[in-house]
């Protein structure tokens, strides 16, 4: 039995989830005609209170869709130094939109309004980039899992309003935070000009993202698709792994975060291990002390079958999801109480 914990993008599709792919209506998406692509897109929208959503390979691609919606060349955008925009999207704002990123020295992964304010240029200095755009994550991918409160963004987004900034949320974890705030997307819709969501990552998909917006926004994000190489013919097939996922595993998220308390709390009190950052949804990150190396602990732990992987100064990480059983847990745990150096 592997048990691998590097991260939530890992899962395999279930079986039912396979069989509901297999029976999916499907038609050529490039036309529109793709019924489970349309209906997909639909439901998404309507949970965020949207006008529309468009369906993505990739949650990078449904970001950088939304970084060329908002910007143009020369632009400067707003995000965390740790944002996946910036860090793990190739270079893309730079590569695609022509965008430079304001990077803000955030908590976790999550900044604040007055961060924000003080990050702006002044539209009329014509020397600096002009600011355009503010990218939140949430979850934070980088930040461990960290989740805002509503209140955070509803600030930054009256500085957003004030300053004539587009305001976009990376919300690849959105499910995570909804189930562990009890927030509901349309809280969410209500503040952001484009959401992206995954169905990838805690939901099990295969693959699948989904941009939501304005009817307006949507029928130019169509065109950034298109010309980003995104535009994909019968997806129906993968539509319906999203919303197979949409409708059975976004509550069972809570399992998930349940289990990567449980795993934080066994290692807050391990003699090798020098701290533990709060753990609010499925990811944790742990760093060893002095003299021992993050190196070792991954080797060891695969020597027992688990994988978790490193973030390099001395931390690691751990994340929990649908393929991670209870048993598994208990084997980890087990493993894990007894485990030296
Ligand atoms: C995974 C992830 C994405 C999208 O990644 P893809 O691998 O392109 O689907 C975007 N933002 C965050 C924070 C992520 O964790």
């Amino acid at each position: 039995m592997e048990i691998n914990l590097i991260s939530d993008t890992v899962t395999k599709p279930s079986h039912e989830m396979l069989q509901q792919m297999f029976r999916a209506r499907v038609g050529d998406d490039v036309y529109k005609q793709d019924p489970s692509v349309n209906e997909l897109e639909e439901a998404v929208a309507g949970l965020f209170g949207k006008e529309a959503g468009l369906f993505f390979p990739s949650g990078t691609m449904a970001n950088q869709t939304a970084i060329k919606l908002h910007t143009q060349p020369g632009d400067e955008l707003i995000c965390d130094k740790w944002a996946h925009v910036y860090n793990y999207e190739g270079g893309g704002a730079a590569f695609n939109s022509g965008v430079s990123c304001r990077l803000i020295d955030g908590d976790r992964g999550m900044i604040t309004a007055q961060q924000v304010r003080d990050a702006i240029n002044p539209p009329d200095f014509y020397h600096s980039p002009l600011t355009s755009l503010v990218c939140i994550e949430n979850t934070t991918n980088k930040g461990g899992g960290a989740c805002y409160d509503l209140q955070t963004l509803r600030d930054i987004k009256e500085v957003c309003t004030q300053n004539n900034l587009k305001y976009h949320l990376d919300g690849a974890r959105l499910w995570n935070a909804l189930v562990a705030k009890r927030q509901h997307p349309r809280q969410f819709g209500e503040l952001f000009d484009t959401v992206s969501i995954c169905f990838s990552k805690g939901l099990g998909a295969p693959v699948g993202s989904v941009l939501v917006g304005s009817k307006a926004d949507m029928n130019r994000a169509l065109r950034i698709r298109k010309v980003l190489g995104g535009g994909m013919r019968q997806a129906g097939y993968l539509a319906a792994a999203g919303m197979y996922a949409l409708q059975h595993n976004v509550g069972r998220l809570e399992e998930d975060h349940r289990r990567a308390k449980q795993l934080g709390q066994l290692l807050s009190q391990l003699p090798w291990v020098k701290s533990v950052e709060p753990v609010e949804t499925n990811i944790l990150i742990f760093s060893v002390r002095d003299g021992y190396s993050e190196a070792a602990v991954i080797e060891k732990l695969k020597q027992k079958s688990i994988f978790i992987s490193s973030m390099g100064q001395g931390k690691l990480r751990i994340v929990t999801h649908l393929d991670y059983k209870e048993v598994m847990h208990q084997y980890v745990v087990e493993t894990l109480s007894r485990f030296t150096l």
